[in-house]
């Protein structure tokens, strides 16, 4: 990797620390399978209206998928599949191409001394030599993550999806209830009413 890519990929990294809001391992994960994706997506990737991102779980490294992608829960173009899977995929709708990472390398992680040191680091007694300590270590194993093999991290594959959810025409209705609209087909049949979430919730 040449010096003038590298800073790129340094300064590229650090706006999607800006856009997370915390220096972590799994935005740095993230990172790297944005990268990823997107590289084998190729030009899949260019026209936005067809591309869809898929994460199993709400974690940190969803962030750097957003920011990296363009792909956002906003525009309905990323879609949590709550496997709660450390899985992450892009698809263009309309070719048909898919890209799917597993990331192995939380399979074996061990999460204890960086806990630990975190625990120290963040106690009222902590001492300036102790908080140095925690942060030298994330940062090392942050950078390890930057700069390991692909092979290393996670498990890249082209998959066949369902075609996406075409976002439906947003038809909104009123709670039986509180008389709050909500979007039609999320509100629940109750004793002949149909009830937002929100009021199932409160009844149950
Ligand atoms: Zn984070
Ligand atoms: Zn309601």
């Amino acid at each position: 990797m040449s010096e003038a890519i590298a800073d790129a990929a340094k300064k590229e990294f650090s706006g999607v620390v800006g856009f997370h809001g915390c220096y972590c391992l799994d935005i740095a994960m993230g990172y790297r399978v944005s990268k990823a994706l997107m590289r084998e997506m190729g030009d899949d990737m260019k026209n936005m209206k067809d591309v869809y991102a898929y994460v199993g779980a709400p974690t940190c490294a969803v962030d750097a998928i957003q920011k990296m992608t363009g792909c956002t829960l906003g525009k309905r173009n990323l879609v949590l599949t709550n496997t709660g899977k450390s899985v992450f995929m892009m698809q263009n709708a309309k070719t048909g191409k898919a890209v799917r990472a597993y990331c192995h390398y939380w399979d074996h992680f061990d999460h204890v001394q960086l806990r630990e040191q975190r625990k120290v680091a963040y106690a009222p007694s902590a001492t300036p030599e102790q908080k140095a300590a925690f942060s030298a270590l994330l940062d090392s194993q942050v950078q390890e993550i930057l700069v390991a093999d692909e092979a290393a991290l996670f498990k890249l594959g082209f998959v066949t999806l369902v075609p996406s959810p075409r976002s439906s025409k947003y038809v909104s209705e009123a709670c039986g209830v509180c008389g709050e609209f909500a979007k039609a087909d999320l509100l629940q049949d109750k004793d002949g009413k149909k009830l937002c979430a929100e009021c199932v919730s409160a009844s149950a």
